[in-house]
């Protein structure tokens, strides 16, 4: 099994974060001067993206970065290439109604720029204890700034437990620049006797929504459903505040600073949700034997029929894009194919008989004049999945996973159906205990 352990990264002084930052910055910088020849290449007749001197550029970067995570980036810069190519081929078979896009750039985030780097397996040590800590591999320019000798590698402070313990992987590190926080994404390799990595053939259909922000359906007869109604409450309610504070604005100068403070805690707390719930999904796909991820393209999910605020509400609160370049990330570290494919009808189309017009659908629920009645978006899943896939096993019971601003919890019933039944008292203590926690995390910021 494969899992991964999460960290939050603290450098102890000013000087070290501002040279942790550089190196982050220097790795999106190899990886765009990489890519921008090799883009290059790709547009002439004549020349092959892998001709593209990267040996200068390893040169010219490996004294901030070092040799090793110099490296590094660029066989992932071409990992990317060859994903790329690999779905060109398929769409020029016709297996792929999208024409697929080169690899992009790093950094251009949305919402401010997220910054990330790789290490390799065997270049960096974790210590725990009372004063956990992360040893990277930092340039020599680096290094002499901040007076290490030649064969010292940067020591940063880490917190959070280690969940698992194995054989650990490629080391992934984030910088998000507007909520100014750096996380350590370690995967370790479990000890298991399934040789699952080599069976696994098992495929699985993603429907990304608003209300629900991920259903998904997998060959083996697995339904997830991921609820986002509170999460964009949170995120409702804090672009409310920032408009109000905004409204003052011209009276009162010095709020500005409230309001940056307001939309990085917007977006910290968005992030961080969606992280978390790529980890969740993709460990779970992943323990399913499931090789292949089918995932609607963006013309599929913010499709005409939907109204002009689910459209925005995907596009603004859940960031599309940038969840799909989490997705493809962890997926690739999990040895799992992302396959970006037109799903074009199926949040529609009735699974029983195959209707799309009559069928009529009303917030969570799809209903067919045939008599079928089910959960919107994972019929939507169910039917993009055997649209690319027809042989899917007998339906479990669908799982339904809550966020609770920290880690998605398992929910036996669907939430949607638990807000009804207003008499289960149970379920209202439940809803006061969760906004306390709200509350709870807006004082850590
Ligand atoms: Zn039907």
């Amino acid at each position: 099994m494969k899992r991964t352990n999460q960290f939050d990264v603290h450098p102890r002084s000013a000087k070290e974060r501002e040279v942790f930052v550089r190196w982050l910055d220097a790795s999106a910088s190899l990886w765009n001067e990489t890519n921008y020849a090799r883009r290059q290449a790709f547009l002439e007749d004549d020349e092959s993206v892998w001709d593209a001197d990267t040996g200068s550029l390893e040169g010219k970067y490996k004294g901030v970065l070092s040799s090793s995570v110099a490296q590094q980036i660029i066989r992932k810069n071409s990992e990317s290439w060859r994903s790329f190519f690999s779905s060109n081929e398929k769409f020029h078979a016709g297996k792929l109604d999208e024409k697929p896009s080169p690899p992009g750039y790093w950094g251009n985030e949305e919402d401010g720029r997220v910054l990330r780097t790789y290490v390799r397996n065997d270049q960096y040590t974790i210590e725990y204890g009372n004063r956990s800590r992360l040893e990277i591999p930092i340039g020599s320019e680096l290094k002499d700034e901040l007076g290490l000798n030649r064969n010292q590698r940067l020591r940063v402070e880490i917190a959070g437990d280690p969940k698992w313990d194995g054989e650990q992987g490629r080391l992934e590190l984030v910088y998000d620049e507007l909520a100014d926080t750096f996380r350590a994404y370690q995967p370790v390799a479990i000890d298991d006797s399934r040789l699952d990595s080599l069976l696994a053939s098992e495929e699985a259909a993603l429907d990304v929504g608003a209300n629900n922000l991920a259903a998904c359906t997998t060959t083996t007869g697995q339904q997830l459903l991921y609820e986002g109604r509170d999460l964009f409450e949170q995120f409702r309610e804090t672009t409310e505040q920032i408009a109000h504070y905004q409204s003052l604005l011209e009276t009162q100068c010095e709020s500005s600073k409230r309001i940056d403070r307001l939309y990085r805690k917007r977006t910290n707390r968005r992030n961080h949700a969606q992280d978390s719930l790529v980890r969740d999904l993709v460990e779970r796909l992943y323990d399913e034997g499931v090789s292949t991820l089918h995932v609607g393209d963006i013309k599929g999910v913010l499709s005409t029929h939907w109204s002009p605020r689910v459209n925005e509400k995907t596009h603004n609160f859940w960031a599309y894009r940038r969840f799909i370049n989490r997705l493809k990330d962890v997926c690739e570290e999990y040895g799992i194919t992302v396959n970006e494919a037109s799903e074009a009808w199926t949040s529609q189309e009735c699974p029983e008989c195959g209707e799309r017009k009559e069928t009529v659908r009303h917030e969570d629920s799809l209903t067919c004049p045939c008599g079928f009645e089910g959960h919107a978006d994972l019929v939507a899943s169910e039917s993009f999945l055997r649209r690319q896939n027809n042989t899917i096993g007998l339906m479990a019971r669908p799982v339904y996973l809550k966020w609770n601003n920290h880690e998605w919890r398992e929910h036996h019933n669907p939430l949607s159906l638990a807000v009804e039944t207003t008499a289960n008292e149970e379920y209202t203590n439940q809803s006061t205990a969760t906004r306390g926690n709200i509350a709870l995390g807006d004082s850590d910021d």
